[in-house]
């Protein structure tokens, strides 16, 4: 039986995953850490609906929510699982990396500083490991390698990532993590740079998007109805191919989550993105 703790369970994705854990039958669940929900039970921040499930002889959500990340520490937590914010994930995953405890991170909008702190923190003189994704969907994860492959055929890729109106940071961790992939290709496959954005008067500012440094251009779309969506076009003379994924609810994000939960204990150090535990 593997012991988690949830950051941010009483978030949207925390409370989802609470809720996942509790009904794997290999994981218990047995911490719950939210600052603005501290105090109140997880039966409540759940609706009531899952917390019949018993885990480990009695009901996970019987639990208190708590301030903070010590409830891992007298929990006994083998594997924190974080859905916060990025300022409240440095911290929190600093804390596992020191603690012993291996993380799993969904919070997006880390920067590549972020992610170099990550590895040193789950290095060689941590017995702690992490998985960071920017998205636990298997159908985002195989939309980026999918995009991974067209890259070196194409002259020119831009992204639409689409996401509900609540969403803090943009672009998407996904949109980030999908241009990043891309230039990668390019680059192993000995394609030049991105030919440069030929507009001339960007009449509304923002227009374009944001680019990467390798050239992306990526568009950020927030509307309420939407969860998270992305599309990714390439363009060539003559033709287009777009590909697109939805993700319409965020049980689609509790596969990889739980995935990841599985198999951080064998993944060593820092591992960025599903695709190794999606190859293992
Ligand atoms: P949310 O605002 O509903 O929940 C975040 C929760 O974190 C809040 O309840 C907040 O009180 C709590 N929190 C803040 N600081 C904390 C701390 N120090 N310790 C513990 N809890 C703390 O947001 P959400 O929609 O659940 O999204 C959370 C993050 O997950 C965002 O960064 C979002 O972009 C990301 N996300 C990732 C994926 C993925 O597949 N990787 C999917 C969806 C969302």
């Amino acid at each position: 039986m593997i012991r988690v703790g949830v950051f941010g369970a009483g978030g949207r994705m925390g409370a989802t995953v609470c809720a996942a854990v509790m009904t794997a039958s290999d994981l218990e669940l047995v911490a719950a850490v939210d600052p603005a929900r501290a105090g109140e039970r997880l039966t409540d921040v759940l609706g009531g609906s899952t917390v019949a499930v018993a885990s480990g002889g009695r009901a996970a959500g019987d639990l208190a929510i708590a301030a903070d990340a010590e409830a891992l520490g007298r929990a006994g937590v083998d594997v924190a699982v974080d859905f916060t914010v990025a300022a409240a994930a440095r911290e929190n995953l600093r804390w596992c990396s020191l603690h012993s405890v291996h993380a799993v991170a969904g919070t997006t909008g880390f920067t590549d500083g972020d992610l170099e702190h990550f590895a040193e923190w789950f290095g060689p003189s941590s017995t702690a490991n992490a998985v960071v994704a920017a998205n636990f969907s298997l159908g985002a994860a195989l939309m980026m390698r999918c995009a991974e492959l067209c890259a070196p055929y194409f002259d020119g890729v831009e992204i639409i990532e689409l996401h509900h109106e609540h969403k803090r940071d943009a672009p998407s961790g996904t949109s980030l993590a999908t241009a990043r992939r891309i230039e990668a290709a390019r680059s192993a496959a000995g394609r030049g740079p991105l030919a440069a954005d030929p507009t001339e008067q960007e009449v509304l500012e923002g227009a374009r998007g944001g680019a990467t440094i390798g050239g992306v251009h990526v568009h950020s779309v927030r509307l309420p109805g939407l969860v998270a969506h992305q599309e990714v076009l390439f363009g060539s003379a003559g033709e287009t191919l777009t590909m697109r994924h939805d993700s319409t609810d965020r049980v689609s994000f509790m596969p990889g989550v739980l995935l990841a939960v599985r198999g951080v204990a064998e993944h060593a150090g820092l591992t960025v993105g599903l695709d190794s535990l999606l190859r293992a």
